[in-house]
């Protein structure tokens, strides 16, 4: 099994759910949520509820950190590249695509390009 993960989220332990109730008889607490895995904030938290009172507290200070934006950013056809596929009309193949948001422009794509997180076509 793999080692437990503890919810992030500031006020979990005061969530009152069965579940975060944990210790010895008389010696009870609410505890923060503990899992071997999250499926809220890339795996850090237990719920949306734990989530948005994190962001609430330090969302803020985490955007100042890596950067808020101070200007609109700008689609352009340099970075408006998506993948995309196709199935043909039995459902069997997929034909893969990268597509341009803005001038409609399609150029084709190997399933291995399309798997390749880092293949792209965008420059910005
Ligand atoms: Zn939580």
């Amino acid at each position: 099994m793999s080692e437990l993960k503890l919810c992030q989220g500031t006020k979990c332990h005061t969530h009152r759910t069965k579940d975060r109730i944990k210790g010895q008889k008389g010696d009870k607490t609410y505890q923060t949520r503990r899992r071997s895995t999250f499926y809220y904030g890339g795996g850090n938290f237990c719920s949306l509820w734990c989530q948005n009172e994190w962001f609430n507290e330090f969302g803020d200070k985490a955007i100042d950190h890596f950067g808020r934006l101070t200007e609109p950013k700008h689609l352009t056809e340099d970075n408006a590249w998506y993948k995309d596929y196709d199935w043909d009309s039995n459902y069997e193949t997929r034909s893969y695509t990268y597509r341009n948001q803005l001038t409609n422009e399609q150029r084709p794509l190997t399933e291995e390009q399309f798997n390749d997180n880092n293949y792209t076509l965008n420059t910005v």
